[in-house]
Protein backbone atom coordinates (compact mmCIF):
# COMPACT_ATOMS: atom_id res chain seq x y z
CA UNK A 1 0.00 0.00 0.00
CA UNK A 2 1.43 3.40 -1.02
CA UNK A 3 0.95 6.87 -0.13
CA UNK A 4 -0.55 7.83 -3.13
CA UNK A 5 -3.11 5.09 -3.06
CA UNK A 6 -4.47 6.15 0.54
CA UNK A 7 -4.47 9.89 -0.32
CA UNK A 8 -6.28 9.53 -3.59
CA UNK A 9 -8.53 7.08 -2.06
CA UNK A 10 -9.47 9.01 0.65
CA UNK A 11 -10.08 12.11 -1.45
CA UNK A 12 -12.48 9.84 -3.73
CA UNK A 13 -14.24 9.41 -0.36
CA UNK A 14 -14.71 12.82 0.88
CA UNK A 15 -16.01 13.58 -3.01
CA UNK A 16 -18.96 10.95 -2.42
CA UNK A 17 -19.29 12.33 1.54
CA UNK A 18 -20.09 15.44 -0.34
CA UNK A 19 -22.38 14.40 -2.93
CA UNK A 20 -24.15 12.36 -0.25
CA UNK A 21 -24.59 15.22 2.23
CA UNK A 22 -25.56 17.16 -1.12
CA UNK A 23 -28.05 14.41 -1.33
CA UNK A 24 -29.08 14.45 2.51
CA UNK A 25 -29.52 18.17 2.42
CA UNK A 26 -32.01 18.52 -0.45
CA UNK A 27 -34.13 16.39 1.09
CA UNK A 28 -33.45 17.64 4.92
CA UNK A 29 -32.06 14.41 5.97
CA UNK A 30 -29.13 13.78 8.39
CA UNK A 31 -26.39 12.27 5.86
CA UNK A 32 -24.68 11.03 9.12
CA UNK A 33 -27.79 8.71 8.80
CA UNK A 34 -26.51 7.10 5.55
CA UNK A 35 -23.77 4.23 5.40
CA UNK A 36 -21.58 4.51 2.88
CA UNK A 37 -20.68 1.03 1.66
CA UNK A 38 -17.40 0.75 -0.20
CA UNK A 39 -17.86 -1.95 -2.88
CA UNK A 40 -14.49 -3.43 -3.50
CA UNK A 41 -15.44 -6.64 -5.26
CA UNK A 42 -12.24 -7.49 -8.18
CA UNK A 43 -10.24 -4.94 -6.14
CA UNK A 44 -7.03 -6.50 -4.75
CA UNK A 45 -6.52 -6.99 -1.01
CA UNK A 46 -3.84 -4.71 -0.72
CA UNK A 47 -5.30 -1.51 -1.97
CA UNK A 48 -8.33 -2.36 0.05
CA UNK A 49 -6.16 -1.95 2.78
CA UNK A 50 -5.79 0.89 1.63
CA UNK A 51 -9.36 2.35 1.51
CA UNK A 52 -9.86 1.28 4.78
CA UNK A 53 -6.73 3.38 6.12
CA UNK A 54 -8.41 6.36 3.94
CA UNK A 55 -11.39 5.81 6.26
CA UNK A 56 -13.36 3.50 4.30
CA UNK A 57 -14.00 1.11 7.04
CA UNK A 58 -17.31 -0.04 5.57
CA UNK A 59 -16.60 -2.73 2.56
CA UNK A 60 -19.00 -4.75 0.15
CA UNK A 61 -18.35 -7.97 -1.51
CA UNK A 62 -20.49 -9.77 -3.82
CA UNK A 63 -18.73 -13.02 -3.75
CA UNK A 64 -18.10 -15.61 -1.22
CA UNK A 65 -14.98 -17.22 -2.67
CA UNK A 66 -13.43 -14.02 -3.29
CA UNK A 67 -14.25 -12.55 0.01
CA UNK A 68 -12.93 -15.59 1.83
CA UNK A 69 -9.23 -14.74 0.73
CA UNK A 70 -9.94 -10.91 0.90
CA UNK A 71 -11.10 -10.73 4.21
CA UNK A 72 -8.66 -12.23 6.31
CA UNK A 73 -5.62 -10.30 4.00
CA UNK A 74 -7.36 -7.11 4.57
CA UNK A 75 -7.60 -7.83 8.23
CA UNK A 76 -10.14 -5.36 9.42
CA UNK A 77 -13.02 -3.18 8.16
CA UNK A 78 -16.88 -4.00 8.50
CA UNK A 79 -18.13 -6.43 5.31
CA UNK A 80 -21.42 -6.65 3.59
CA UNK A 81 -22.13 -9.64 1.85
CA UNK A 82 -24.24 -7.63 -1.44
CA UNK A 83 -24.42 -10.69 -3.68
CA UNK A 84 -26.10 -14.03 -4.18
CA UNK A 85 -25.52 -16.55 -1.63
CA UNK A 86 -25.71 -20.30 -2.72
CA UNK A 87 -27.12 -22.51 -0.03
CA UNK A 88 -23.89 -24.49 0.04
CA UNK A 89 -22.10 -21.17 1.28
CA UNK A 90 -24.58 -19.94 3.85
CA UNK A 91 -21.78 -21.20 6.51
CA UNK A 92 -18.66 -19.45 5.17
CA UNK A 93 -20.49 -16.36 4.30
CA UNK A 94 -21.74 -16.31 8.35
CA UNK A 95 -18.13 -16.85 9.15
CA UNK A 96 -16.62 -13.98 6.83
CA UNK A 97 -19.27 -10.97 7.25
CA UNK A 98 -20.63 -9.02 9.70
CA UNK A 99 -23.71 -8.13 7.74
CA UNK A 100 -25.85 -9.88 4.58
CA UNK A 101 -27.74 -7.68 2.38
CA UNK A 102 -28.55 -10.15 0.34
CA UNK A 103 -31.19 -12.57 1.79
CA UNK A 104 -33.50 -13.28 -1.03
CA UNK A 105 -35.83 -16.10 -0.42
CA UNK A 106 -37.44 -17.37 2.99
CA UNK A 107 -35.28 -20.78 2.33
CA UNK A 108 -31.93 -18.84 2.26
CA UNK A 109 -33.00 -16.92 5.55
CA UNK A 110 -34.48 -20.46 7.61
CA UNK A 111 -31.08 -21.73 6.78
CA UNK A 112 -28.86 -19.02 7.64
CA UNK A 113 -30.95 -19.03 11.09
CA UNK A 114 -29.92 -22.19 11.60
CA UNK A 115 -26.32 -22.50 11.23
CA UNK A 116 -26.01 -19.06 13.47
CA UNK A 117 -27.98 -20.92 15.84
CA UNK A 118 -25.30 -23.83 15.79
CA UNK A 119 -22.19 -21.01 15.47
CA UNK A 120 -24.28 -19.62 18.68
CA UNK A 121 -24.23 -16.48 16.83
CA UNK A 122 -27.11 -14.63 17.76
CA UNK A 123 -28.35 -11.33 15.85
CA UNK A 124 -27.04 -11.78 12.89
CA UNK A 125 -27.79 -8.70 10.84
CA UNK A 126 -29.44 -9.12 7.56
CA UNK A 127 -31.48 -7.33 5.00
CA UNK A 128 -33.87 -8.97 3.02
CA UNK A 129 -32.92 -8.19 -1.16
CA UNK A 130 -36.46 -7.53 -3.23
CA UNK A 131 -36.86 -7.32 -6.75
CA UNK A 132 -39.15 -4.22 -6.55
CA UNK A 133 -39.33 -4.45 -10.44
CA UNK A 134 -39.98 -8.14 -11.12
CA UNK A 135 -37.04 -7.94 -13.20
CA UNK A 136 -35.81 -11.83 -14.33
CA UNK A 137 -32.00 -10.91 -14.42
CA UNK A 138 -32.02 -9.88 -10.52
CA UNK A 139 -32.75 -11.91 -7.40
CA UNK A 140 -34.71 -10.69 -4.60
CA UNK A 141 -38.35 -11.45 -3.07
CA UNK A 142 -40.88 -11.11 -5.31
CA UNK A 143 -42.72 -7.86 -3.47
CA UNK A 144 -46.11 -9.78 -3.82
CA UNK A 145 -44.47 -12.76 -1.37
CA UNK A 146 -43.17 -10.09 0.93
CA UNK A 147 -46.35 -10.61 3.41
CA UNK A 148 -45.90 -14.08 3.43
CA UNK A 149 -42.46 -14.21 4.00
CA UNK A 150 -42.88 -11.81 7.12
CA UNK A 151 -44.84 -14.44 8.84
CA UNK A 152 -42.58 -16.96 8.44
CA UNK A 153 -39.10 -14.63 9.30
CA UNK A 154 -40.88 -14.35 12.68
CA UNK A 155 -39.80 -17.52 13.82
CA UNK A 156 -35.97 -16.77 12.63
CA UNK A 157 -34.69 -15.69 16.30
CA UNK A 158 -31.02 -15.63 15.32
CA UNK A 159 -31.75 -13.09 12.41
CA UNK A 160 -31.62 -9.51 12.51
CA UNK A 161 -34.12 -8.59 10.11
CA UNK A 162 -32.45 -4.75 9.96
CA UNK A 163 -34.73 -3.47 6.55
CA UNK A 164 -34.83 -3.91 3.08
CA UNK A 165 -32.65 -4.05 -0.50
CA UNK A 166 -32.68 -3.38 -3.83
CA UNK A 167 -31.06 -3.02 -6.92
CA UNK A 168 -31.91 -0.28 -9.69
CA UNK A 169 -32.53 0.14 -13.09
CA UNK A 170 -29.25 -0.19 -14.45
CA UNK A 171 -29.56 2.90 -17.17
CA UNK A 172 -27.23 5.83 -17.23
CA UNK A 173 -29.85 8.02 -16.38
CA UNK A 174 -30.06 8.16 -12.57
CA UNK A 175 -33.78 9.00 -12.92
CA UNK A 176 -34.42 5.68 -14.23
CA UNK A 177 -33.60 3.96 -11.16
CA UNK A 178 -35.80 6.41 -8.57
CA UNK A 179 -39.03 4.94 -9.20
CA UNK A 180 -37.38 1.61 -7.81
CA UNK A 181 -36.25 3.30 -4.93
CA UNK A 182 -39.60 5.13 -4.31
CA UNK A 183 -41.37 1.55 -4.31
CA UNK A 184 -38.97 0.18 -1.78
CA UNK A 185 -39.37 2.97 0.63
CA UNK A 186 -43.28 2.73 0.55
CA UNK A 187 -42.98 -1.28 0.88
CA UNK A 188 -40.83 -0.81 3.71
CA UNK A 189 -43.32 1.76 5.41
CA UNK A 190 -46.45 -0.69 4.59
CA UNK A 191 -44.59 -3.16 5.71
CA UNK A 192 -43.17 -2.20 9.05
CA UNK A 193 -47.03 -1.05 10.04
CA UNK A 194 -47.67 -4.91 10.24
CA UNK A 195 -44.51 -6.17 11.53
CA UNK A 196 -42.43 -3.93 13.93
CA UNK A 197 -39.47 -6.59 14.21
CA UNK A 198 -38.72 -5.29 10.43
CA UNK A 199 -35.94 -2.81 10.60
CA UNK A 200 -35.85 0.82 8.94
CA UNK A 201 -32.93 -0.35 6.57
CA UNK A 202 -33.08 1.13 3.01
CA UNK A 203 -29.79 -0.45 1.33
CA UNK A 204 -30.53 1.13 -2.18
CA UNK A 205 -28.22 3.15 -4.91
CA UNK A 206 -24.71 3.21 -6.06
CA UNK A 207 -22.59 4.81 -8.50
CA UNK A 208 -24.87 5.67 -11.21
CA UNK A 209 -27.67 6.81 -8.58
CA UNK A 210 -26.72 7.06 -5.06
CA UNK A 211 -28.07 10.78 -4.91
CA UNK A 212 -31.26 9.84 -6.66
CA UNK A 213 -31.77 6.55 -3.39
CA UNK A 214 -30.69 8.50 -0.78
CA UNK A 215 -33.48 11.52 -1.69
CA UNK A 216 -35.64 8.51 -1.98
CA UNK A 217 -34.75 7.62 1.67
CA UNK A 218 -32.12 5.28 1.23
CA UNK A 219 -29.97 4.86 4.63
CA UNK A 220 -27.09 2.62 3.05
CA UNK A 221 -25.39 3.36 -0.66
CA UNK A 222 -23.52 0.58 -2.28
CA UNK A 223 -20.70 2.20 -4.12
CA UNK A 224 -18.04 0.54 -6.38
CA UNK A 225 -16.72 2.33 -9.18
CA UNK A 226 -16.94 6.02 -8.01
CA UNK A 227 -14.15 5.03 -5.37
CA UNK A 228 -11.86 2.41 -6.71
CA UNK A 229 -12.32 3.62 -10.79
CA UNK A 230 -13.84 0.97 -13.32
CA UNK A 231 -13.32 -2.00 -12.65
CA UNK A 232 -12.34 -5.24 -15.36
CA UNK A 233 -15.25 -6.22 -17.39
CA UNK A 234 -17.30 -8.99 -16.66
CA UNK A 235 -16.99 -8.61 -13.15
C1 LIG B 1 -21.18 -3.96 -7.89
C2 LIG B 1 -22.33 -3.64 -7.03
C3 LIG B 1 -22.50 -2.36 -6.50
C4 LIG B 1 -21.58 -1.19 -6.81
O1 LIG B 1 -21.71 -0.80 -8.13
P1 LIG B 1 -20.94 0.49 -8.71
O2 LIG B 1 -21.67 0.75 -9.96
O3 LIG B 1 -19.53 0.07 -8.88
O4 LIG B 1 -21.07 1.56 -7.71
C5 LIG B 1 -23.59 -2.14 -5.66
N1 LIG B 1 -24.46 -3.13 -5.36
C6 LIG B 1 -24.31 -4.37 -5.84
C7 LIG B 1 -25.32 -5.41 -5.46
C8 LIG B 1 -23.25 -4.67 -6.69
O5 LIG B 1 -23.13 -5.92 -7.17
Amino acid sequence: MTGDEVTSLADARVRVLARIAGAAARTGRDPALVTLVAVSKTVPAERVRAAVEAGLEVLGENRVQEAAAKIPAVGSGTWHLIGPLQANKARRALELFDVIESVDSIELAERLDRIALEMDRPGVPVLLQVNVDRDPAKAGFDPATLDEAMNRLEALRSLDVRGLMTIGRLAPDPEAARPTFRALQELSARLRAGWPRLGPELSMGMSDDFEAAIEEGATIVRVGRLLFGERPRAA
